[in-house]
């Protein structure tokens, strides 16, 4: 009973380590030829592209990217430490000429009574309005005496001595919030039922100086045009 039992277990083990020791020779022999293979595709690959001369179609993607020019606002840095001091509260260009007369600094007001004390910069109503300074929220008041609807942020920097005063937003910030430079503060408020017929939408940015003078905005903020890879 135990020879019948243990001959034929120690052939099939027999069997087995033949069989597992070709399969694992046959393995490790894969191995390195596959080995050999990727460092012969390695080296070949070297040499392709050592050897490697652009197409023509190659050539010409590479030397005329496209691009487009994008403007932007380039805020002054007053106190040198080689950051703005200020940024454009809507990313838009000042407003031009309208049904209600020019957004620029100066222009005339109340039939040439009294000049325009702040810059227009463009906006879409109900798109987010930015801090022009950063500072302390040192007011929210109405734009206008009869009117709640219309609403100004008063921003003050005492570091840089300047106060801003940014018309025509539905405020998210509250009077004694710090503010990065910027940040959100409101979204601007549309003008066509206060202005019916034609003005452009827009939010009024004075800007006070450490003399208490109101200020050209422009003065601080520079449009620049940027090339940027078109995406
Ligand atoms: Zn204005």
């Amino acid at each position: 009973m135990m020879r019948a039992m243990t001959r034929p277990d120690a052939t099939v083990f027999q069997t087995w380590l033949t069989q597992t020791c070709a399969t694992l020779g046959a393995a490790v022999g894969v191995a390195v030829l596959l080995h050999a293979g990727a460092a012969a595709a390695a080296k070949l690959d070297v040499n392709f592209t050592g050897a490697h001369i652009p197409t023509s179609l190659q050539m010409a993607t590479t030397s005329t990217p496209a691009t487009v020019k994008v403007l932007t606002w380039q805020g002054a840095d007053i106190d040198g430490d080689g950051a703005p001091d200020f940024v454009n509260p809507t990313g838009k260009a000042p407003r031009q000429h309208d049904a209600y007369g020019y957004g620029a600094f100066g222009a005339s007001r109340d039939g040439g009574s009294r000049p325009h004390e702040g810059v227009d910069y463009m906006v879409d109503a109900g798109q987010d309005v930015v801090a022009p300074v950063s500072g302390f929220v040192t007011k929210i008041g109405f734009a206008y005496a009869d009117d709640a609807r219309l609403k100004f942020i008063e921003i003050t920097n005492p570091a840089i001595g300047y106060v801003a005063r940014v018309f025509y937003v539905d405020p998210s910030v509250e009077v004694g919030d710090t503010l990065r430079l910027g940040q959100v503060i409101g979204r601007a408020h549309g003008l066509e039922a206060k202005y019916p017929g034609g003005m452009t939408d827009h939010v009024h940015l004075e800007l006070i100086a450490p003399n208490q003078a109101r200020i050209d905005a422009t003065r601080m903020l520079a449009e620049r045009y940027v090339t940027r890879l078109a995406t």
